[in-house]
Parts: C-alpha cells; sequence; structure tokens
C-alpha cells in the first residue's frame, strides 16, 4: 500500500515525469552537483598527476639503465680492444723477419710483451695449422697439445677468409681450469695461406668483478650478448644461463636490429614482459642490455599512488559525508517550509470556509461577488445573483431539534451545489438558513431556472416539517441579474436579489421570484 506522499506525489506529478525528489530542491540539486564536480575534478587531477608519475618513473629507469649501459659497456669494449691488440701484435709480429730464427725466449718476449700488461686477460696461445700449440704468453702453458677440435680453431679452419677478431663461447679453460670466453685471430703465412690461431682467455671472474664494479642501483639484470646470442656474462650471476643462446627469441632479434635504445618486450629468459635498455659495445659482435620488470620499474611508484589514492579516497568520503548531511539538513528545512505553507494554506482556506457545509463564508462570498461584479462589468457581461432561504426554519429547528436542523442545512448546501454546476458557480452560505449563488455570465432565464432546481430538489426530499404551510422542508429564492435591474454596485444587487426573496417570501414561499427589470435596463438589454 503506498503511503500518503506517494499518492499524493503520483496524483500531482504530470504524465511521464520522472521522479527526481530524492534530488531535493534545486539548492540541494545544485549542492550536491557542485560537490559532485569538485570530487570529480579532484579525482582527474590525481589520476593527471599518477600518470605523470608513472611516466616520470619509467623514463628515470630509462635514463638510469642507460647510463649504466653507457659506462659498464665503454669498460668492456675497452677491455676487449686492449685484448684484440694484444692479438694483433702477435698477428703482426709473427711476420715480421727474423722473429721465426730468434731464440724461444727472445720470440716469446716479441710476440707477447702486450699481453702482460692486459687486466684479467689469462694466456695467450699460439696454434699452428694443425691446432697444436706452439707457444704461449704463460710459461706454464703445455706445448705441443692438440687443439683443433676447440670452437675457434674449427672456427677459422671452415672460414679461411675471416680475419677479424672471433670471441667464442664461455668455456673451462684445459690450461688453467678457469670460466674463459676466448679471443682469437688468424694467422696466415706470407703467401696468404692458413698459418695457426691466436687465442687469448678474458677470464669470466674478471668480467664478474667489472659488472659488480659498477655499484649503480639498478633493478633488473644486466646481460652481455656475445655473437649468435650468447650469454657470456649475466649479473646477477646464474652460472646456468652463462653460455645459453638467446638467438631465437624475439626480444633478442629486436635488439639486434635496433643496435641500440629501449623497448618493453617478453623475457628472453624466464617469464613476463621486461624493459631492455640496450646498448652494441663498439665495433665489436657485443651486446649489453640491462633488463627491468615493470613491477620493478612501478614499484615506488605503486607505492605513491596507493598513498595518494587513500588520501584522495578520505576526501572523496568526507566531502560525501557532508554533503549528505547538509542535504538532510536541507531537506528537513524545505519539509518544515512545505508544511508552515500548508498550514497557512489551510488556515486561509478556513477563514473562508463554513464549517458546517463546506462551502464559502460570507467572506468569501463578498471577495468573490466583488470580483465577478467587476469583471462583469468590465466587460459589459451578465450577471446573476440568487439569494436562496430556508421557509420557516426556526419552526423546524423548534419542532425537530438544532441538530436535524444542521442536517437539513447540509443537504440544502448539497443541493444548491448540484443545481450551480459551472466551474465558475460561487455558492455560499451568508446566514443561518441562508444561502448565495453568484453566477457569472448567466441572465436572468438562466439564474431562474437555477434557481427553480434548487427549489425543486429541496422540496422534492418532502422532508417533514409540520410547521411549514407547504408541510415539506421548501427554500424560498431571489434572483437579480444585471444588466437587466439597474444595479450600480454589487450591494444594490443583493438589494435587489434580498427584495425578490422578501416577494418570494410574502407570496406564499416555496418559489423563486425575480427582481423586477428596470425600463432603462430592459432598453439596453433588448
Ligand atoms: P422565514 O420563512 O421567514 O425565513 O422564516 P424563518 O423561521 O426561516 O426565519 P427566521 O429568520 O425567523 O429564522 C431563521 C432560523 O434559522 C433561526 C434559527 O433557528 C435557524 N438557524 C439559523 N442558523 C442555524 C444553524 O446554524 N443551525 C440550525 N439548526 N438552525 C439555524
Ligand atoms: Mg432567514
Ligand atoms: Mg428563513
Amino acid at each position: 500500500m503506498p503511503r500518503r506522499s506517494e499518492v499524493v506525489h503520483a496524483e500531482t506529478s504530470p504524465p511521464g515525469h520522472r521522479d527526481r525528489s530524492w534530488l531535493g530542491s534545486s539548492l540541494t540539486r545544485w549542492l550536491v552537483l557542485g560537490n559532485f564536480l569538485t570530487v570529480a575534478s579532484l579525482i582527474g587531477v590525481a589520476a593527471l598527476l599518477l600518470w605523470q608519475m608513472r611516466t616520470d618513473a619509467e623514463r628515470r629507469s630509462v635514463v638510469n639503465a642507460n647510463s649504466l649501459v653507457q659506462v659498464l659497456g665503454r669498460d668492456i669494449a675497452r677491455n676487449v680492444e686492449l685484448y684484440d691488440l694484444s692479438l694483433q701484435a702477435v698477428v703482426e709480429n709473427i711476420g715480421r723477419p727474423g722473429v721465426a730464427e730468434a731464440t724461444p725466449e727472445l720470440r716469446q718476449m716479441i710476440l707477447f710483451d702486450r699481453a702482460a700488461s692486459a687486466p684479467g686477460f689469462a694466456f695467450l696461445l699460439l696454434l699452428d695449422a694443425n691446432g697444436i700449440i706452439v707457444s704461449g704468453s704463460d710459461h706454464l702453458v703445455p706445448k705441443g697439445l692438440d687443439r683443433s677440435e676447440t670452437e675457434y680453431f674449427r672456427h677459422f679452419v671452415a672460414h679461411s677468409d675471416d680475419d677479424s677478431l672471433h670471441i667464442s663461447p664461455p668455456t673451462i679453460s684445459r690450461v688453467s681450469g678457469e670460466r674463459m670466453i676466448m679471443l682469437s685471430r688468424r694467422l696466415s703465412n706470407p703467401d696468404g695461406s692458413f698459418a695457426g690461431v691466436v687465442v687469448g682467455g678474458i677470464k669470466i671472474d674478471y668480467l664478474r668483478s667489472l659488472f659488480a664494479s659498477v655499484d649503480a642501483e639498478h633493478a633488473g639484470t644486466v646481460t652481455l650478448y656475445g655473437p649468435a646470442g650468447i650469454i657470456l656474462m649475466r649479473e646477477p650471476f646464474d652460472q646456468s644461463t652463462i653460455g645459453a643462446s638467446v638467438a631465437d627469441t624475439p626480444s633478442y632479434r629486436r635488439m639486434i636490429a635496433m643496435r641500440d635504445g629501449s623497448f618493453v618486450g617478453p623475457a628472453m629468459l624466464g617469464d613476463g614482459e621486461r624493459r631492455f635498455t640496450f646498448a652494441r659495445l663498439g665495433m665489436e659482435p657485443l651486446t649489453l642490455s640491462i633488463a627491468v620488470a615493470p613491477f620493478a620499474i612501478y614499484a615506488e611508484w605503486q607505492r605513491q599512488a596507493l598513498s595518494l589514492g587513500m588520501v584522495l579516497l578520505s576526501l572523496c568520503g568526507v566531502t560525501a559525508g557532508l554533503t549528505w548531511l547538509l542535504r538532510r539538513e536541507l531537506s528537513r528545512r524545505e519539509q518544515a517550509e512545505a508544511k508552515l505553507l500548508a498550514a497557512n494554506a489551510h488556515l486561509a482556506a478556513q477563514a473562508t470556509t463554513d464549517a458546517l457545509t463546506g462551502l464559502g463564508n460570507r467572506r468569501r462570498f463578498d471577495e468573490a461577488l466583488k470580483q465577478e461584479w467587476d469583471r462583469a462589468t468590465r466587460g459589459g457581461r451578465p450577471l446573476s445573483l440568487i439569494l436562496v432561504d430556508a421557509d420557516c426554519f426556526k419552526g423546524f429547528n423548534d419542532t425537530y431539534g438544532h441538530q436535524r436542523g444542521d442536517e437539513a442545512l447540509r443537504l440544502i448546501a448539497g443541493s444548491i451545489r448540484a443545481a450551480a454546476n459551472r466551474a465558475s458557480d460561487t455558492v455560499c452560505r451568508i446566514g443561518g438558513e441562508e444561502f448565495a449563488v453568484i453566477l457569472p455570465e448567466t441572465d436572468t432565464t438562466g439564474a431562474k431556472i437555477v434557481a427553480e432546481r434548487i427549489r425543486a430538489a429541496v422540496a422534492n426530499w418532502e422532508m417533514p416539517h409540520e410547521l411549514n404551510p407547504h408541510m415539506v422542508l421548501t427554500m424560498s429564492c431571489g434572483v437579480a441579474s444585471v444588466p437587466e435591474v439597474l444595479a450600480h454596485n454589487a450591494s444594490a444587487l443583493v438589494a435587489e436579489a434580498d427584495a425578490a426573496l422578501y416577494a418570494a417570501k410574502n407570496a406564499g414561499r416555496n418559489q423563486v421570484r425575480a427582481a423586477e427589470p428596470s425600463k432603462t435596463a430592459l432598453r439596453l438589454v433588448s
């Protein structure tokens, strides 16, 4: 069952009108809208700020990684260049006249002079065309060992025209037992034929110390790739990854194609995405890269975003709470105001309503008559007034009691209202058992019909009234209309109707009498 307020709302709302009562008055609506916009802008600004902070975090990470790649890459490239110079020195010196004839000590000095100064460079070996060690930078190097099965020797046998530096995958040296990356170059006879290979080993441990010496606060992995995507070194160090090839991974291919730069792609080892920042080292087939997982890049940013989000959420909560409180307070006031207005309207209606019959009272009659009189005279329109009086009503009260008298008055009121049924008609109780009906736009003929309807309706009830000559309750009516009667104001019209009523009473009651039309007025009408 709907509540009273809902029923009222349903009755008063125009069809198709959506229920927006929850928004309250326009002030409340503006308030809610204003606060909503404030909160929305706050969230918008915070989102923009967070987005900028995120972009900054990514840019910072790339800048850090790039500078680390540059510093470490320069170091590695310089070392490799230094080692290569040692190899090149051997290649150059071995062909010099007299070297072949020199004593083994002198030959050793000439050939491996520069190799001794290179840090992390383990030793140099000289292999003849059959892969047999003929000499080395170190006295401990066992001569006469067959190295024809090594990767570098087979490389130069297979690529007889390759006179560039060859970098081999990491291996364990059979000479020192240490993990090494072998660098080698081809030796040629004066006629250009293959004379053997000069090879040197860089200690992996030396590379490790080089990686570790770059004390940069980086997150992620630093990797040195050799030819064919072979991992030469990786920090944090993991033995199992050294020597593995990542040549087939999409990120490695993209990295080699770009030579240097930064991109986000799938991890080469492991799962997920990484941001790779990398550079090719000098002229060598070496690439150094730093790979950072997104969560590491954005870890700090996520913490900040979380704090900011919490603060923002609290602010929004407080704003929403305050808005709700304010809205409630305002709607309470509005309700109180509406109640007051309704009470005032009710009082005003009561002041012009007759309590017994619910019709307008004397005051209402005076107001309505003045209003209708003004309108009629302004527009030159007809206006009729019927005064209705219960016959011998004192006797009715005396016979049947005051209470029955009141009931009879209520019935009379209902009959009069039913008889004067136009929206513009006004029915009032102007005295104890006296009523008045104001009929705008109605001439004497029409008014007499209405009056007759009233009279007949009451008489037809045949309510017993033994002190009435007609033996039933009856009414007498006096009608006066302008312009048929000459009345200079509303009071004059009332006096004319009253005179007609008096005539009806005198003529025996239970009848309708109209005021005599004045001659001048008749001329006006005709
Ligand atoms: P007439 O036919 O000449 O009009 O005679 P009457 O008795 O109706 O006229 P009178 O003016 O002498 O009496 C009016 C009576 O109406 C007086 C009173 O008993 C009665 N009356 C007036 N107001 C009320 C009322 O509010 N309730 C009741 N029950 N009777 C009322
Ligand atoms: Mg009377
Ligand atoms: Mg009377």
